[in-house]
């Protein structure tokens, strides 16, 4: 089977960035995005989903989302 460089680069990097790339038609697009963790925390916080939604830093804009999926560490 030949070597395919596009699919070892997905999979290689699937478990980095899994949830930002699922994430990103939605929260680069559609969502706010927050300068700090700080402010991305406290407005989940403010709408009572402090637990519920997860912050996380995007490469994308560089600035800061707020996910249902809770990142893996
Ligand atoms: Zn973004």
């Amino acid at each position: 089977m030949a070597f395919d460089p596009m699919k070892w680069w997905l999979r290689s990097r699937a478990d980095i960035d899994d949830v930002q790339d699922r994430d990103i038609e939605r929260s680069c697009r559609s969502k706010d995005a927050y300068r700090s963790e700080a402010e991305a925390r406290s407005h989940a916080t403010m709408n009572g989903m402090a637990g519920v939604l997860f912050t996380y830093h995007c490469t994308y804009c560089d600035q800061w989302h707020l996910t249902r999926r809770k990142p893996r560490k």
